[in-house]
């Protein structure tokens, strides 16, 4: 069994790389380093499994890269490369939302509908619910993105349901839910809080502190893409991956200074547009037909970032 994994030096993508090559699938992963955070911490990521025999590695940019010989090689493609974000996907940079998020996308699929692939998981997001009316947010509500990331991934989404219906792609789309754990990106809300309590500097936070947010453990996020990748008869639908840990940003750093063991400093700023107020995923259909169950605790799930924050040298 081999995999193509894209995205594999960023956060997600490099947790599932690892967990795949752990047992025994071989690993052809794609990633340019784009420009969102430091290569050094995306390099860092890649050392944890660059030399497994098993994995190969392919700096290319999907967008324009010449993806067919990479797809006719694997059995499965799990598409995680993109241009995460909301606050920094207005203006200017929205063209390079479209172009990692939607083209690089149809690429891919164009190669997949060339060379058959068993499965093709698209990591999408909550984002493209925008401000839900209803928690928790079922599969079926109204897409409405609020932000322009959002609106992008909304359309790689799509793309893969035309893809799917027109040309037979197998394709299955995740909707993770705020991503955290050890190697999450530094522009997160608790790679900041953490890094701020560790140097027991401010935190600052947009807004009043009350949103809340359904954050899921990375451990178990892996465990659904994965189960998406291998479960029968799924090929065309969408899935919630949510950790059913749904708190507020003040109830997060509260649990934050249990574990630090001192208080800490917070400052609130204003509400920044394209932030939603709330999410909150209904993952009974996940539960149903991937069986997965998020299963970390948010204390467990926090202190294991904590640790590797404070454990981990900066990148270089
Ligand atoms: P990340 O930025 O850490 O990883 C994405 C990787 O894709 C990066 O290493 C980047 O260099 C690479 N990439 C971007 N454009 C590329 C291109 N054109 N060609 C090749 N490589 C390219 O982000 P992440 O947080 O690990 O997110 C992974 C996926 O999960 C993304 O699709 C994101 O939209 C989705 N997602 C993440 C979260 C979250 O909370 N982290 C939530 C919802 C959805």
């Amino acid at each position: 069994m081999r995999a193509l994994i894209t995205g594999c030096a960023g956060f997600i993508g490099s947790h599932l790389t690892e967990s795949l090559l752990a047992d025994g699938t071989e690993v052809i992963g794609v990633d340019c380093f784009n420009d969102n955070y430091g290569r050094g911490e995306k390099l860092r990521n890649l050392r944890c499994f660059a030399d497994w025999e098993a994995f190969e590695f392919a700096p290319i940019d999907l967008a324009r890269g010449d993806l067919d010989d990479l797809v006719a090689e694997c059995e499965i493609v799990y598409h995680l490369a993109a241009q995460p974000g909301v606050r920094p996907s207005w203006g200017q940079r929205f063209e390079s939302y479209v172009r990692n998020n939607v083209l690089a996308t149809q690429h891919l699929l164009e190669a997949a509908a060339r060379h058959p692939v068993e499965r093709f998981v698209y990591a999408s997001s909550s984002s493209i619910y925008g401000q839900a009316e209803r928690f928790p947010t079922a599969e079926e509500a109204i897409p409405r993105p609020l932000s322009p990331y959002g609106l992008t991934k909304l359309s790689g989404e799509h793309l893969c349901q035309l893809y799917h219906v027109n040309l037979g792609v197998p394709t299955v789309s995740l909707r993770y839910f705020s991503v955290y754990g050890p190697r999450q990106r530094p522009d997160m809300a608790f790679n900041i809080f953490c890094r701020a309590a560790i140097e027991r500097k401010l935190i600052q936070v947009f807004g009043d502190g009350r949103q809340t947010r359904d954050f899921t453990y990375v451990e178990d996020v892996i465990a659904a893409t994965r189960a998406a990748a291998i479960t029968a008869e799924i090929a065309g639908s969408i899935y919630n991956v949510g950790g059913g840990s749904r708190v507020s940003l003040a109830e997060a750093i509260e649990l934050l200074e249990q574990l630090v063991g001192y208080g800490l400093e917070v400052d609130h700023g204003p509400w920044e547009r394209g932030d939603v107020r709330d999410t909150g995923a209904d993952t009974a259909k996940a539960r149903a037909e991937l069986g997965f169950e998020a299963r970390t605790r948010l204390g467990d799930g926090l202190a294991a970032e904590l640790d590797w924050l404070a454990s981990s040298p900066v990148a270089s």
